[in-house]
């Protein structure tokens, strides 16, 4: 099974430029590997400066044929977006596993989830009204919203596809025509955008696709004067530097960033449905992935039983090639990635106790495997409570009382996600709010209701996507004050004030 090759692999990935498929001007191509064998299979052009100049030259021709039309006709388009995804879901879910190893029932899930977000925000916008305030008799004021212009969005590379299609759905539903810079490590799926987009009708430069190294391709998106909004999620340390260069622009951005979120399981809870959701919410989408309950904070009464369960069926699950249908963990996505994952191993080897996985699963010698790994009694100052791993290992805890889990699961730099376990309903809440983090889930592990707000405090992000929120970021809001009636102004000049 191991490095099954989806067929219709395409052995260059070029830009996606105007509406047309170019390389870079310089000739220049990066190389793009698979995570099982790590060899070579494609080679992606690597753009620069003058790439992303063309693309934001093409989508900002393409913004006054876009942006003006009725939000209807946008709609219709998203939703023709939506039918091309699902009629290609399966190729989309065997390119996205091989290229970034999730497990093929994973990448599934996540194409539905891409022609879901169209879909979602093609109803967004037709039913999204604006505002209006009225001062008795005297002054009416409206709200008339406009697409801010051209949108810069850069996307990391777990469930690359997916996310892609979280930032390309509410900024063209606002309006705005973009520029999208994919992961470097994962620009497979990517690669079908352009026939999807073209099937739907989408008019030519509405979306461009710019590929490149990050500090290259992805920077100049960023210091593009023309571009007025950038929409990133990607980790904390790139995202505080798009902040700083953003700032030469004062451009809007919105930042979704790393995590560490804790799970914290009070002994009243359920605790199998408690260690059924902290198992598929470290583990699940190999561990790569942003809300991931990656620190387990236990009550002391249940805390040995509770991690002894927890080792048990890390132990159990089932690691191997992503194309396995059988396959619970994949292959992480690239070997330095992988190396950096070995690493956290390795420190948290010492640091606390390992009672689960920490090695290369013997029937899988190669390839970026890892057995779901367990630390249990970790520290609050150790590497592995503090830092986000990004694969599959999780810390765990114990805690006396809710004060004390509290302050816990608030003892680091990130604020993105918490789930929370218990029966009394009262404390529940209580935690909920006393959590520092943009989402809580109490008795429930990570399932999104696409209207909410989804973002992080914190080091965790800045602002909130989601439902009206993302249409709020890719909009202005414009007010229009009207007089009703004669106007009283103080008459300056006439020698009367009143
Ligand atoms: P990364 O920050 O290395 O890269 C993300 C993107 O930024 C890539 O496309 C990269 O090419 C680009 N980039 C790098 N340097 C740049 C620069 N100087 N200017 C402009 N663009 C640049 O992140 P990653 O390793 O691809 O992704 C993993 C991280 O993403 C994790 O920290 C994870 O938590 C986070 N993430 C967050 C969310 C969320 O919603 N909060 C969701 C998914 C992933």
């Amino acid at each position: 099974m191991s490095g099954t090759r989806p067929s219709g692999l395409p052995g260059t990935i070029p830009h996606w430029i105007g509406g047309r498929a170019a390389g870079s001007a310089d000739g220049r191509t990066f190389d793009v590997t698979d995570p099982v064998s790590n060899r070579v299979y494609a080679r992606a052009a690597a753009g620069s400066r003058t790439e992303v100049d063309r693309a934001v030259a093409a989508a900002r021709a393409a913004f006054p044929i876009w942006s003006r039309l009725s939000n209807r006709t946008r709609a219709t388009t998203l939703n023709r977006i939506a039918d091309e995804v699902e009629a290609r879901c399966e190729e989309l879910a065997q390119f996205e596993s091989f290229d970034t190893g999730l497990p093929i029932t994973r990448a599934r899930g996540q194409a539905r989830r891409a022609a879901e977000n169209f879909r979602y925000f093609a109803d967004v916008i037709v039913s999204l009204g604006e505002e209006a305030f009225r001062q008795g008799d005297e002054q009416f004021s409206y709200v008339v919203r406009s697409p801010v212009g051209v949108a810069g969005l850069i996307t990391p590379w777990n469930t690359s596809f997916m996310l892609e299609s979280w930032k390309l759905a509410p900024a063209l539903a606002a309006g705005c025509t973009l520029v999208l810079k994919p992961a470097e490590w994962t620009p497979l799926s990517a690669g079908l955008w352009p026939q999807i987009l073209s099937a739907a009708g989408l008019p030519d430069g509405a979306v461009n696709i710019v590929h490149g190294i990050g500090e290259e391709a992805g920077q100049a998106l960023v210091d593009h004067p023309e571009v007025p909004l950038i929409s990133f999620t990607g980790s904390t340390d790139t995202g505080r530097h798009i902040v700083r260069s953003s700032a030469a622009h004062l451009k809007s951005t919105s930042m979704e960033l790393g995590g560490k979120s804790p799970v914290i399981v009070f002994a009243d809870a359920d605790l199998e449905a408690a260690l059924d959701s902290v198992v598929f919410g470290v583990f699940s989408l190999n561990g790569e992935r942003c809300t991931a309950g990656s620190r387990v904070l236990v009550q002391q009464p249940v805390y040995e039983a509770f991690t002894r369960r927890l080792a048990e069926r890390a132990e159990r699950v089932k690691v191997g090639a992503p194309a396995d249908p059988a396959t619970e963990v994949g292959a992480l996505v690239h070997p330095e990635h992988y190396a950096r994952v070995l690493d956290h191993v390795e420190t948290g080897t010492k640091e606390a106790r390992l009672v689960a996985g920490g090695r290369r699963p013997d029937h899988l010698p190669e390839g970026n495997y890892l057995q779901p790994t367990v630390f249990a009694d970790v520290s609050r100052d150790a590497r592995s409570f503090q830092e986000e791993i990004f694969g599959p290992v999780v810390a765990v805890a114990p805690f006396e009382d809710e004060a004390e889990a509290v302050e816990l699961a608030n003892a680091t730099q990130y604020g993105l996600a918490a789930y929370i376990w218990t029966s009394n309903l009262k404390r529940g809440h209580r935690i909920a709010h006393a959590v520092e983090s943009g989402m809580v889930w109490v008795n429930s592990h990570n399932v999104r209701d696409l209207r909410t707000p989804f973002g992080g405090v914190k080091s965790s992000g800045l602002g909130r996507e989601g439902g009206a929120h993302s249409i709020d970021f890719y909009t202005e809001s414009k007010i229009v004050h009207v007089a009703l009636g004669d106007v009283h102004t103080p008459r300056f000049g006439t020698g009367v004030l009143a």
